[in-house]
């Protein structure tokens, strides 16, 4: 027996009914066609919730499309007259869903634009190269917060640097992350929560490599937050 017609099982993906006697009673025995018509369902499920990372369809699928479109209708049984050009705009309304759900999704991923909401100038403490010098930014993008770092002039740390947050009383100190000797620019993410009307400083220190997470007290660059 002849299996389900491509675009019997395309329309059904797309949520038209099945009205073929033959079809619902040949779909209910054919693991081939079930399969066939559950994986096309996943793709338009997925594409319709954009709950996943899709890839767009090649160029040559858009040229098969507009291919099939601008062709002439193809002669079909007679028990099978749904005009074809009808499964053809299904597929490609398919695949527009898919191509709007890579845009959103996209659009989701890259979220609001990151807004700076403060800057500090870090400067130099006893013990720097004299020719070291930073800045931090403090960016904002929807509900995340990090900063960004860029440092001229160290590139010869005892281990490593790191970057930490910190109270101008001293009382309270976060690391952010570290940096290698050379390295220039580096984002970290802000713990959630962290009171950042407290944790007004960024410090930079030369951490030797002892196993000690705690700050070296040899700190390089220093800045504070000013909106
Ligand atoms: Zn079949």
């Amino acid at each position: 027996m002849a299996h389900c017609d491509p675009d019997v099982l395309a329309l059904a993906a797309l949520g038209e009914p099945i009205t073929d006697a033959t079809d619902v009673e040949h779909l209910a025995g054919c693991v081939e066609c079930r399969g066939e018509l559950e994986s096309l369902a996943t793709t338009v499920r997925v594409a319709r919730t954009g709950q996943a990372p899709l890839v767009l369809p090649p160029e040559s699928v858009w040229q098969g499309v507009q291919a099939t479109l601008a062709s002439e209708p193809v002669p079909l049984p007679l028990d099978r007259r749904r005009p074809r050009w009808l499964a053809a705009v299904a597929v490609a309304a398919g695949l527009l869903v898919i191509a709007g759900s890579v845009t959103i999704g996209r659009s989701i991923a890259q979220g609001p634009s990151p807004t700076t909401v403060a800057v500090a100038t870090l400067t130099t403490l006893p013990g720097a190269p004299q020719t070291a010098s930073g800045s931090a930014s403090l960016q904002q993008r929807g509900n995340s917060r990090t900063v960004e770092v860029d440092t001229v002039g160290l590139a010869d740390p005892q281990g490593f640097y790191e970057v930490w947050l910190m109270s101008p009383d001293d009382s309270g100190l976060v690391s952010l992350g570290t940096m290698s000797g050379g390295q220039t620019h580096a984002t970290f993410p802000v713990p959630d929560g962290l009171p950042l009307a407290v944790y007004t400083n960024v410090d930079i220190s030369d951490e030797p490599i002892d196993g000690n997470p705690g700050h070296s007290a040899v700190s390089l660059l220093r800045g504070q937050f000013a909106v």
